[in-house]
């Protein structure tokens, strides 16, 4: 069914139209004039100068956790590629040295140009091992095969950059929790 939407009337001085710019300038300077004189009332963000301040729970970059001697969490069991649903990683398995582990990669590598950064694989994996809690958003590189992070650059982080509390990122080697770590780990 056709409904009739209301179309108010226009005053004179509203379709003499000069009038109705002059508010609208009026706004557009004051705006101005406060940039100008008073730049820090104004609601921006002066990017890149002042970063953003990113949320530790929002999907950005991808980082491996490690165990206390510095090799990865991860047990290259597929899932995250299994899951992830833009088929951008690419893990191949190797024998891990460790007696109680099966598995570790040998080759871990995330398309980041392919990835939509669903945070699937972090769901997806049994043993916490791949986090996207890096806070890296803006990723800018010269060439495409540079977005193809692997191994070396997913555990290229430190305990430093994550919060105390954070007692798996601190376990990793130069966390405050590594010492105590390796000890319960029977590793030197
Ligand atoms: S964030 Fe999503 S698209 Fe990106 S690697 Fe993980 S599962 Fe794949
Ligand atoms: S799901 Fe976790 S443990 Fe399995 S391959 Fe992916 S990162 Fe490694």
């Amino acid at each position: 069914m056709a409904r009739t939407v209301p179309r108010p009337e226009m005053t004179l001085a509203e379709k003499a139209y000069v009038p109705e710019i002059v508010k609208g300038l009026k706004v557009t300077m004051g705006h101005f004039l406060r940039g100008l004189f008073t730049p820090e009332t104004l609601p921006v963000q002066s990017y890149p100068e002042t970063p953003s301040v990113i949320p530790r729970n929002y999907r950005a970059k991808h980082r491996l956790m490690k165990r206390p001697d510095g090799e990865p969490r991860c047990v290259a069991c597929m899932m995250c590629s299994t899951a992830c649903p833009a088929n951008c990683i690419t893990i191949q398995a190797g024998e891990s040295a460790d007696d109680r582990i099966e598995k570790k990669p040998v080759k871990f590598e995330i398309d980041l140009l392919v990835c939509v950064f669903c945070g699937l694989c972090a769901e997806a994996c049994p043993v916490d091992a791949i986090r996207m809690d890096t806070r890296i958003v803006a990723l800018a590189a010269d060439s495409r095969e540079k977005f193809k992070v692997g191994l070396k650059d997913l555990m290229s982080w430190e305990p430093k950059d994550y919060p105390d509390n954070d007692t798996q990122s601190q376990k990793a080697p130069g966390g405050l929790l590594n010492a105590e770590a390796k000890k319960q780990w029977g590793i030197s």
